[in-house]
């Protein structure tokens, strides 16, 4: 396949160190509080890269971390400590907290239909390794001891800005969000390994070290997981864009400095999905969730599909209009897989034609919209049902949006185009009626469908229906 690459700034033939295997590493979410959407986005594009992967023969292993220590409010070791101000919020342990986030977290990716990394790793599990990477790199002189925190020294580093293509001031910049500033770094862009001067006197997780006890920065549990699972070379590394400084960026200074040779060949990262107001953000304390999408009666797969639909590299504006139409369409394309009829044999020949189809368009920089394509196409293709179904069940390994699950779920009938145009109809001329006033007409309507079985929910992005028989 080719991929973009954020340390080449190129579309490029993604090849492994290894051929056929792919050792694939995924920044984890920080267990404070749930994942918003906006999170979910980049874990969806990550796992259909994985999956695509999967699909195109390779052998992935894919690990994550848990950022359950060390993630303080600004990326560049300011503000407060995000795992405290999750405890502080809800009167609970960071430990209490961090197990509830994490739990919420997998449910989240079970609605979406993410797979669960082959190894999931919460940072505290890991102290003796962080403390081991530090030591190696205060030996090898690429960190120092200064106001009794440990720090990364970047002058030390070849080329620290490869994978921004930014200048260092342009970067502080954007990243300072206080006026505070560390007197202890020899330069600005250094930052902690280690801190043992906590500003945070009543900070609740702590652990003896060389240099005494405190607790690690956040960017050393990436390098660290990586390399305790992964060993010395990384294939792909992924996350969304505003992991690529200075996360990312102090990851590849740290391992490279570890391992003494380079690291990871292939940096993925997914745009931000944006509301109105600009980037959703856990911080700013009001953000959508995948359960408040449920409440408001939509398919956690619709977001999926929403998703799919547009390109990772474009930032996505969330919108509920949007959501609606993909929402119908995701209703039409079920209802249409459902109407395949399980007969006849698969034509092998078609299958690996299509197939084919579907690696190319996908294949081409993750081109998911494209993928969505496919699928419509092959299912206007000259072949049997069978031969359908059999490619419906094979590109889903990829898009996962529960194709052959919803069409197990209810008898076929109950979902044929018919119906459900009658249905879309039923529901337009009720809306009609309620805009007039009439709302006796608009009740006549309900009763009618539920009649049928059909159940119709109104939420504040407009009617959607169930058949409940
Ligand atoms: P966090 O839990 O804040 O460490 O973030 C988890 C993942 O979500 C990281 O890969 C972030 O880069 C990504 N992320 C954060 N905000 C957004 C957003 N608005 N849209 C897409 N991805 C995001
Ligand atoms: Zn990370």
């Amino acid at each position: 396949m080719v991929l973009y690459n954020t340390l080449s700034k190129k579309i490029e033939e993604f090849v492994p160190y290894e051929e056929g295997k792919v050792r694939m590493y995924t920044c984890g979410p920080t267990v404070y509080h749930f994942a918003h959407i906006g999170n979910l986005r980049s874990y969806i594009m990550e796992d259909v890269l994985e999956k695509f992967l999967r699909y195109a023969g390779y052998d992935v292993t894919r690990v994550m971390n848990i950022t359950d220590v060390g993630h303080l409010s600004s990326d560049a070791d300011t503000g407060e400590d995000k795992m405290l101000k999750g405890a502080k919020r809800e009167k609970k342990t960071v430990m209490e907290i961090a197990q509830f986030y994490t739990e919420a977290f997998f449910k989240d990716c079970e609605k979406l239909n993410i797979k669960r990394p082959d190894v999931v790793e919460p940072a505290t599990n890991c102290i003796d390794e962080f403390i081991h990477m530090i030591e190696v790199l205060l030996e090898k002189d690429y960190a120092y001891k200064a106001g009794e925190n440990i720090y990364f020294d970047t002058s030390k580093v070849a080329d620290y800005y490869a994978l921004t293509g930014h200048n260092e001031e342009e970067l502080m910049v954007g990243v300072r969000d206080d006026v505070e500033e560390d007197t202890n770094k020899r330069n600005k862009s250094d930052f902690v390994l280690w801190f043992t001067k906590s500003k945070f006197e009543n900070q609740e997780l702590k652990w003896d070290s060389p240099w005494g006890v405190g607790y690690p920065g956040w960017h050393i549990e990436c390098s660290c997981i990586a390399a305790k699972h992964l060993g010395e070379y990384l294939d792909l590394h992924c996350g969304g864009v505003d992991n690529i400084f200075p996360h990312h960026t102090n990851e590849i200074a740290q391992s490279e400095a570890f391992f003494g040779h380079g690291w990871c060949k292939h940096w993925f990262h997914v745009q931000h999905l944006n509301e109105k107001g600009g980037k959703m953000s856990k911080s700013k304390g009001d953000f959508l969730t995948v359960s408040l999408l449920e409440q408001k009666g939509y398919n956690p797969l619709v977001y999926r599909m929403f998703c799919l639909q547009s390109h990772y590299r474009k930032p996505l504006e969330f919108s509920y209009d949007v959501l609606d139409n993909v929402a119908a369409a995701y209703q039409k394309l079920v209802a249409r897989i459902k109407n395949l009829k399980a007969e006849g044999e698969v034509d092998r020949t078609k299958v690996e034609e299509y197939r084919q189809k579907f690696i190319d368009a996908v294949g081409n920089d993750l081109n998911t919209s494209s993928g969505l394509t496919a699928l419509y196409d092959m299912l206007k293709g000259d072949m049997n049902d069978a031969t359908k179904l059999a490619l419906v069940e094979d590109y889903d390994l990829v898009l996962s949006l529960g194709l052959m699950s919803a069409r197990e779920e209810a008898p076929a009938e109950a979902h044929d185009d018919e119906l459900v145009s009658y249905i879309e109809a039923k529901i337009a001329e009720r809306k009609a009626a309620k805009k007039a006033k009439d709302f006796a007409a608009a009740d006549a309507i309900r009763a009618e469908l539920l009649e049928k079985g059909i159940v119709l929910k109104d939420t504040r992005e407009g009617t959607l229906w169930e058949k409940v028989q």
